[in-house]
């Protein structure tokens, strides 16, 4: 008798809960969800009141239920709650900016700010291309807030206007072969790399010549100052690196000619052509495209390539982006990769 009358008054609490979630204003199927998470989530639920979107969260496959009191406490669309919780964000506020920024390709949370920032500052700018270019440090000065290069990366050491590799030298050098370039040196594995890719157009007929490779730091500093001599330093950077930050440097680069002609008519080169749709599978990238010369801080360069392994050239080639950038996502702020 006395089992009886307990599992009435349970009946009748639970009963009663229900009641309340109805008189806050959900409906049957609403309710049958929210118990579904269990009593404790369930008391939470009933303690905020009615929540429209919170109903959408809990169905989301993503949504976690240890995390549900953040969910409650953001006054925000369902989608916009689980991009910010799932992801673990946090900011000042959840203005819509804010949002689309998070929302954007590319992004870097700890970057927020900087974009907001630069977002103010140029408004006219969509948040694909603030985030473009902040993640390439465009918001900086060059020569400012240098950062020194982590030349563990190897064939991803980076080397620009904010990155210095200072007077770094590639471990394996080997020497260019006459056959295919001037009295020079590269990375072994760019070297090798480069063989392949040259070979293969060599034997469809097109030929191709290394007229700049490996740089070392003091003929950087010879070069440099030699254009110093000719243009105001606001100049030469567009054109030139600083010693240090050339990724000439990093032994890594190849500029290309072909022979007869110069740098500046390479662009029209069938070598040209045939880079274009295939250097990637050699795990080379045209360094400074003409479509990204205000990310990367330099003019357009299509001599320029730059070995980064088939994996990250295919990456960058897909997906349109810099390799400062993917530089920015993927390594520094260690994002999982693809
Ligand atoms: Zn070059």
């Amino acid at each position: 008798m006395k089992k009886i009358s307990v599992l009435i008054l349970l009946l009748f609490l639970v009963a009663c809960s229900s009641c309340r979630l109805a008189e806050i204003g959900y409906s049957e199927d609403e309710i049958k969800v929210i118990e579904s998470l269990g009593e404790e989530a369930k008391d939470k639920i009933m303690e905020h009141g009615y929540d429209a979107e919170i109903i959408k969260v809990i169905s989301d496959p993503t949504f976690d239920v240890s995390r549900l009191d953040r969910y409650l406490s953001l006054d925000l669309k369902a989608e916009d709650r689980l991009m910010v919780v799932n992801k673990g964000y946090q900011a000042d506020s959840y203005d819509e900016d804010t949002l689309a920024l998070m929302r954007t390709a590319y992004y870097i949370h700890e970057r927020l700010d900087r974009y907001l920032d630069y977002l103010a500052l140029h408004p006219e700018m969509d948040y694909r291309e603030v985030v473009e270019m902040v993640n390439c440090n465009r918001d900086h000065d060059y020569y400012t807030n240098t950062i020194v290069s982590d030349t563990s990366k190897d064939d991803l050491i980076i080397a620009n206007k904010y990155y210095t590799i200072e007077e770094y030298v590639p471990e394996d050098l080997v020497h260019i072969d006459s056959y295919y370039g001037l009295d020079a040196y590269l990375d072994r594995d760019t070297y090798e790399a480069y063989v392949a890719m040259a070979d293969k157009m060599m034997a469809e007929g097109i030929d191709v010549w290394i007229t700049s490779a490996y740089r070392p730091y003091d003929s950087q500093v010879r070069i440099y100052n030699s254009y110093l001599e000719r243009d105001p330093q606001e100049v030469v950077d567009t054109y030139s690196a600083r010693p240090g930050f050339s990724d000439h440097q990093t032994g890594r680069v190849v500029d290309l000619i072909e022979p007869g002609g110069d740098l500046g008519t390479f662009e029209d080169s069938a070598a040209f052509l045939w880079l274009q749709d295939h250097a990637y599978e050699y795990g080379f990238i045209l360094r400074y495209p003409s479509d990204k010369i205000e990310m990367t801080g330099y003019t357009y360069e299509s001599w320029h390539y730059r070995y980064v392994g088939k994996e990250v050239a295919k990456y960058i080639k897909d997906n349109g982006i810099t390799f400062d950038e993917y530089y920015a996502y993927f390594i520094e702020s260690q994002k999982a990769s693809k």
